[in-house]
């Protein structure tokens, strides 16, 4: 029924097919290798089965994206930045069928998914307009020269991206990408790999060349470090868990090739006395439980200021038990199941493990694990201190720590006790302390008042284990350009000095 479904909503992108494939250099290829399955976490259905894409993709999407890439860059600015424009405007066109099939392969609630395809559609927007504005600078330098500094397109990147937004997360990477130049091979997660290859198709619809964005469908270990190993990459992207991060780059390290890491998380919300209570609970609650807590930026370390703590996670524990829980394909779920087998393994283990260490569950009706076919996990609050490994780990699902502290510098020294620095924020009607929680929190993210909200414009990026380079914003750009510095000399008897400060004469 729901692979029916699935193959319906699949057809405009890539016809009768009834399989998943790599599609690179405008065509579907077929993989020969290990089996991968597609499952539905609100029954465990299978959806679809694929095979692993073969080694020898390397060398034809390498080539493939090599002649896309020479002549992208051959356009005018102008044509490039229409094209991206172009992508924005075919992802909006395609909206619902492409948040349709993030809901059913990624078991996002169809009203999130319905949110993240617009933002996609707004990522290409918002970079087509950059295309003709990534310009040099002129260096004032203190010698008779023209300085200026141009930045290039650094040639073929590798994007390698997580389950938990799939659409969301290519369209964050690829956008900035190919509007500094770039050709991308992209190898979203074995798990969810159908709405990255839509994009795939629309952004080829768009007008540019075939391959300057190839979608390769299969495992990471085996095709993706294929890719790390053999291809012509000027630098690997990472977006995923902190233990493949350090793989990927080693990997890419050995060739020289440098890489950005986007890791994983755990964040610290921060709730003073003095805080907006009602906003901050509700602020609480979205910072965790949505997306399930499958989120990098999950604010999964609730910091409550002692003198009110029993009674706002008491209240946060009571909200939690009132969210409509279900399948991600109801317009009235707030929050779906978890992703996957493996990871639901994962957060039923860490909350049998923290109660084991002796967080205490809140919640009169608190029941984290209802029984059925689906990979569901209730809203679950915790309550137990910051050495616990429920609050040093990352759980990944709709579990959040609850842990007290007395005063300014406690918050701020429990905020830092953390190996991770994605984000943070802080919950107060003191501006001064505000900022000042602001500037010592060491996370790439943070918030004050609120929680989750980014936006392409925005850079974003970790501090510590939560990885390193930035995504979106005009950071995204410098990170995928090289950057170039030429010298030209304009005096009329240039001296014989070919070294600042040094001299042949
Ligand atoms: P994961 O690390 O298991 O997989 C991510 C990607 O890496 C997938 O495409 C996978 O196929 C690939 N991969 C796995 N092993 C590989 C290997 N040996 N070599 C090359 N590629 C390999 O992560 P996940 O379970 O899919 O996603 C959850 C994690 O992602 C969480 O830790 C979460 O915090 C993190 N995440 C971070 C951000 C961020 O922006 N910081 C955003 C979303 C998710």
């Amino acid at each position: 029924m729901s692979q029916d479904k699935l193959l319906d909503l699949m057809r405009p992108f890539w016809g009768e097919r009834e399989t998943i494939a790599s599609y690179v250099g405008g065509e579907f290829i077929d993989g020969h290798g290990a089996p991968i399955e597609v499952r539905n976490a609100h029954d465990d259905t299978l959806l679809l089965s694929f095979a692993d894409a073969d080694p020898s993709l390397v060398p034809r999407t390498e080539q493939a994206a090599r002649t896309a890439q020479a002549q992208w860059w051959a356009l005018t600015a102008q044509a490039r930045g229409r094209a991206i424009y172009q992508i924005g405007a075919l992802v909006r066109q395609h909206a619902e069928a492409l948040a349709q099939v993030e809901s059913l392969t990624a078991n996002k609630p169809i009203r999130d998914a319905q949110v993240e395809v617009i933002k996609v559609a707004e990522m290409f927007e918002y970079y087509a307009g950059w295309a003709d504005k990534l310009h040099g600078e002129v260096i004032p330098v203190p010698t008779s020269h023209l300085n200026y500094v141009t930045y290039e397109p650094l040639g073929t990147v590798l994007q390698i991206t997580p389950w938990n937004a799939p659409a969301f997360t290519a369209g964050w990477q690829i956008a900035p990408a190919i509007a500094a130049g770039n050709a991308v091979i992209i190898k979203p997660s074995e798990l969810t790999p159908l709405s990255t290859l839509i994009i795939g198709v629309l952004v080829e619809r768009a007008g540019v060349p075939k391959g300057l964005v190839n979608v390769i469908a299969g495992y990471g270990h085996s095709i993706g470090q294929a890719f790390i190993a053999q291809a012509d990459l000027r630098k690997v992207v990472f977006v995923g868990s902190p233990a493949t991060g350090r793989h990927i780059a080693v990997a890419a390290a050995q060739r020289c090739i440098p890489a950005v890491l986007e890791l994983g998380g755990k964040s610290a919300n921060i709730v003073f006395a003095d805080a907006d209570l009602d906003t901050a609970l509700r602020g609480a609650q979205a910072a965790i439980f949505s997306g399930a807590g499958q989120s990098c930026v999950s604010g999964s370390r609730l910091l409550v200021q002692d003198t009110i703590f029993e009674k706002f996670t008491q209240a946060l524990a009571a909200a939690a038990q009132q969210f409509k829980v279900g399948d991600p394909g109801d317009p009235n779920t707030q929050i779906g199941p978890i992703n996957n087998a493996k990871q639901y393994a994962h957060v039923k283990k860490m909350v049998e493990s923290a109660v084991a260490d002796g967080a205490r569950l809140l919640g009169d009706n608190a029941e984290p694990l209802p029984q059925g076919p689906g990979y569901y996990v209730n809203p679950t609050v915790l309550a137990g201190h910051n050495g616990l490994a429920c609050a040093q780990e990352e759980i990944f699902g709709p579990v959040v720590v609850a842990i007290p502290f007395r005063d300014e510098a406690e918050a701020i020294r429990l905020a830092n006790d953390s190996r991770f620095g994605l984000a943070g924020a802080v919950w107060t009607r003191d501006v001064g302390r505000a900022h000042r929680i602001a500037r010592q929190v060491r996370a790439g993210t943070f918030w004050v008042n609120g929680y989750k909200t980014i936006h392409v414009s925005s850079p974003f990026g970790g501090y510590g284990e939560s990885g390193y380079g930035r995504s979106s914003g005009l950071d995204a750009l410098r990170e995928y350009s090289e950057v170039k510095s030429v010298w030209v000399e304009t005096a009329a008897q240039p001296a014989a000095s070919f070294g600042y400060g040094a001299s042949l004469e």
